[in-house]
């Protein structure tokens, strides 16, 4: 019989158990067996639910207080302590500690932290951080599998000087034997690593076959991008491959494999209920060529990445939720999909067919005006209608700026009041009208204040929105929200993705009316503010029944209606944020020119229609652009405005480059990240060392974005200093 696995289980709990678990033991509300007592249910019902569902193999050791790589860091003996508020330190920092890095899990939007290692880097093993749950498991009845991320991969995302591979083998050898000694017969190694670009294969291959000498079966896992070929070629009893991101390596794999090959068939990393006669032919083919004992039916990856359940999200609309699979209904998938190799195939798939089928054709998905103005386009559609120069002169002709102009990126303090009304909104204490007026006077708040400040450029602060993508997302056709589908971000933050499921569009304009409130409150130029495609595409879980980018090219098209009824109300500047578009780069290189360029397209087609006199801007809030360049230019936007403050300017040698990028810029001069003001002189100095890398014509001058994490207490001299140090280095000759 073939059998089914799960990789990893969701972990923060149907009602985010674990998070208000994590807050009341941080903030000291509950003690440490209290936590534990949240974790061990959560454990036991992960681990009793997957069983239930018909799960052969269940995952253990993937829980975790925090973040799996903080867990394998401290059970490496990488980082030190006991206690659980030792553990805690490196995730959160101390008075006199700052926390580890953290950063994006792959290309997902989950956060790992960044474990430091050392050229002579020590390890110690503390096994019990596996041991410790195969046995809890255990006295429930259950053989569980333990999980552990591969040598390779803890290499490969850890920072520093690091030691050479071979240097992990043995802490990693003396944890295989503690597992197969506590009873484990199979150990699940999760190298996502190994789908990465330049693995050391030879290297690898010797450490992997050191490592088969331990009594215990080793299963390899791989996900997320297509796998260096060196695994089919390593003497694993189990290798896991992602067949939903690269279906492709099905063949190589049936050709080389030697043990058991784990399909990763149902997609671990979006809610749409899997075409399942899709998944079986890879399955055939498998069971074909290995026989059904040596073949597993897995998701592609953990289900960290997905909700619990979508049959609890009963406000949905009847015809969509159907069309939805988080944990309990991909597991069922699995089982279905085990049953089908040798039962009555038509009946067991004869439901999930009505779902692919009634999805394909509905009205949602197959909207005729989106579509007929999308397969329209033309290259000329995806630009502006003058070149950069000329736009300039008119703009400046329409609005004459000062040197050095001074503007913001767009939100400020999102202050307790603003998420009280936020929440009694929601909540229907407060009545829409009463939260209108709110939100009116907040904006005639934030606008006093800029002018005070003294701001050339200003905007209307967002109060409306509590991220970038919701408030957008709840306005456009073609999205859904899920009620209780929360995804674990970091440690006990989660996000709720908006579910893009249909073709979108948009019915009426978004932030108009804000917009023309905000405008009528000043003489100074109001700016637009609008995310952009990319952002909102990478922030949603997408409908996997189209390419992203003609999704995204959707979404361009409906965020350009609201540029140009921006720009009918009278707004000269209108900025389109892409804060994610360089982390939707794909994993491979040789994915990442073909992303870039429908991005790029994406951006370009929002903003096509906009008049040469208005000034289009956009913000990127990350540095590292020296790669992207080429994509940067073609943007083509009038003025762009980054994160700089914490390199110096140094981030603007790739605009003064051979490239020279040829629009103007705005180097977040503010470092938004730290309650410190900075002081005028500091600003100064900054902006003298961003004019002389690109000089002072296309400078604009700017704080880094995300004013809105910060209190008006520090927001305002830091904004005042601002504009004198853009007034001191006008003066300069
Ligand atoms: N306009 C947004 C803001 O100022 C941009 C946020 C971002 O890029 N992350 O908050
Ligand atoms: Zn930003």
């Amino acid at each position: 019989m073939a059998r089914t696995a799960v990789l990893g289980l969701p972990r923060v709990g149907p009602d985010r158990e674990l998070k208000f678990a994590l807050e009341a033991f941080w903030a000291g509300r509950d003690d440490a067996e209290a936590l534990e007592a949240t974790a061990r249910e959560l454990r036991r019902a992960g681990w009793e639910q997957a069983a239930a569902a018909g799960i052969d193999v269940v995952p253990s050791g993937d829980f975790s207080f925090y973040d799996q790589m903080l867990d394998t860091a401290w059970a490496l003996g990488v980082v030190d302590g006991e206690t659980l508020e030792d553990y805690f330190a490196h995730a959160r920092g101390t008075a006199t500690r700052p926390p580890l890095e953290m950063t994006k899990w792959f290309d997902t939007n989950y956060h790992y932290l960044v474990p430091e290692l050392r050229a002579d880097q020590p390890f110690a093993l503390r096994a019990e951080h596996w041991t410790g749950p195969l046995r809890e498991a255990a006295a429930l009845g259950l053989m569980t599998r333990p999980v552990v991320i591969g040598p390779y991969t803890f290499l490969r995302l850890s920072k520093g000087t690091k030691p050479p591979l071979s240097a992990l083998v043995p802490v990693y050898a003396e944890l295989l034997r503690e597992l197969a000694a506590a009873g484990a017969t199979e150990v699940q190694l999760d190298e996502p690593g190994l789908a990465l670009d330049d693995v050391p294969a030879a290297e690898y291959a010797e450490a992997f076959a050191e490592l088969t000498r331990a009594p215990i079966d080793l299963c390899l896992a791989t996900y997320f991008a297509p796998a260096d070929p060196v695994v089919f070629t390593l003497p694993a009893a189990e290798l896991h491959l992602d067949l939903v991101r690269a279906p492709q390596q099905l063949g190589a794999a049936l050709r080389a494999v030697t043990g058991r090959l784990s399909l990763g068939v149902i997609d671990g990393r979006n809610v749409w209920a899997a075409d399942l006669d899709v998944a079986l032919e890879r399955i055939d083919a498998a069971v074909a060529a290995l026989g059904t004992d040596r073949v597993t039916v897995a998701p592609s990856c953990s289900l960290l990445h997905v909700p619990y359940s979508a049959a609890r999200e009963t406000g949905l609309d009847a015809e969509i939720r159907p069309w939805l699979a988080f944990r309990d209904e991909k597991l069922a998938e699995l089982r279905t999909l085990a049953a089908a190799l040798d039962g009555d195939r038509d009946a067991l798939l004869a439901p999930a067919r009505a779902v692919v089928s009634a999805r394909r054709t509905s009205g949602h998905t197959n909207d005729p005006a989106v579509r007929g103005r999308a397969g329209g386009l033309s290259p000329a559609d995806y630009a502006r209608s003058a070149p950069f120069p000329e736009r300039h002169a008119a703009q400046r002709a329409r609005v004459p700026l000062p040197e050095l102009p001074t503007t913001t990126i767009g939100s400020f303090p999102q202050t307790p009041e603003i998420r009280a009304a936020r929440r009694d909104l929601k909540a229907g204490t407060l009545a829409p009208e009463a939260y209108e007026r709110f939100l009116r006077a907040q904006i005639a708040e934030v606008v006093s204040h800029q002018e005070q400040v003294g701001l050339d450029v200003l905007v209307h602060g967002e109060p409306e929105r509590n991220d970038m993508v919701e408030y957008f997302g709840e306005q456009l056709d073609g999205f859904a929200f899920s009620r209780f589908g929360w995804v674990q971000s970091y440690g006990s933050r989660c996000v709720k993705p908006p579910i893009l499921y249909g073709d979108v569009s948009r019915p009426q304009p978004m932030t108009v009316r804000w917009w023309q409130h905000a405008q009528s409150l000043t003489e100074k130029p109001m700016k637009g503010m609008l995310t952009g495609p990319v952002t909102i595409l990478q922030w949603s879980f997408v409908r996997d029944d189209q390419p992203r980018g003609e999704t995204c090219t959707q979404l361009a098209l409906a965020i350009q209606d609201e540029v140009r009824d921006l720009e009918a109300a009278g707004a000269f500047a209108i900025q389109v944020d892409e804060a994610a578009l360089r982390e939707g780069l794909p994993l491979r290189r040789a994915d990442q020119d073909a992303y870039v360029r429908w991005a790029v397209d994406a951006f370009r087609l929002t903003v096509a229609t906009a008049r040469p006199d208005t000034q289009i801007h956009t913000h990127m809030c990350y540095s590292e652009f020296n790669e992207m360049m080429e994509h940067i230019v073609r943007l083509d936007a009038d003025v762009l405005s980054i994160e700089a403050s914490r390199s110096d300017m140094e981030v603007l040698d790739a605009f003064a480059g051979e490239l020279d990028y040829p629009n103007e810029i705005g180097p977040g001069l503010y470092d938004i990240h730290s309650p410190r003001i900075p002081s005028v002189e500091e600003l100064e100095r900054l902006l003298e060392l961003a004019e002389r890398r690109v000089g002072r014509e296309r400078l604009w001058v700017n704080p880094d974005c995300g004013l809105k994490t910060r209190g008006w207490a520090e927001v305002r001299p830091a904004l005042t200093h601002l504009v004198a140090a853009a007034q001191r280095r006008r003066a300069a000759v």
